[in-house]
């Protein structure tokens, strides 16, 4: 589960990891004066938070391996980034990754996840859609709607876009199982795992 929002005062990597989420937040007025531009509607926006999660060296690493956070992923040189995994139980290092699928029916496709009541709209124009997946069962907080990742649908394919390896794998099956059918070859492309972290700038 999420932790609360801890103080990064006496923070370093080994009292802890960095926990990166998105969240979907619903349209602003910023976003509203956006979609009065007619072409393009914007219904929502995905923003990320850092958060400071503190395990002890005795209790049990965020991995899900047996160990103890001191004997397993403990680094006191750099931060370690994490993000939490769709059964909710364990973690995932960060790595930025998008999958996209080439060979699919764009039209049928985008057609079947507009009418998806699961998926939160973000961005729409005459030729690009694009949702954000939220975790199961939902997480709603202050800062709006906890999402595993992002599905848009464009000229290039259907494009997934999240931040670990197990939501990837998640997020296709989820997909496949959303559309009913097979999606055909892929191609996943891989961010180095993150040694320096900045914050993604919100979509425009
Ligand atoms: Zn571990």
């Amino acid at each position: 589960m999420l932790p609360q929002y801890e103080s990064f005062l006496d923070a370093t990597p080994e009292k802890g990891v960095i926990m990166v989420e998105y969240w979907w937040q619903t349209p602003s007025r910023l976003n509203a004066k956006k979609a009065r531009g007619a072409e393009r509607e914007t219904r929502g926006a995905k923003t990320s938070m850092i958060f400071f999660k503190r395990v002890l060296s005795a209790d049990k690493c965020w991995c899900g391996s047996a160990k103890t956070f001191g004997k397993c992923h403990r680094r006191d040189d750099d931060w370690t980034y994490v993000s939490l995994d769709p059964d909710r139980r364990t973690y995932s290092p960060v790595v930025l990754l998008e999958r996209i699928f080439p060979h699919i029916n764009i039209a049928h496709v985008r057609a079947q996840l507009e009418r998806d009541q699961r998926l939160l709209p973000l961005d729409k124009t005459s030729d690009y859609a694009e949702w954000a997946l939220p975790a199961h069962p939902p997480i709603v907080n202050d800062i709006g709607q906890l999402i595993i990742g992002t599905l848009d649908v464009s000229t290039r394919g259907l494009r997934i876009e999240t931040n670990s390896e197990k939501r990837v794998e998640h997020m296709t099956g989820l997909v496949a199982q959303m559309l009913g059918a097979v999606l055909g070859k892929n191609e996943t492309r891989r961010a180095e795992p993150q040694k320096t972290f900045h914050i993604p700038r919100m979509r425009e």
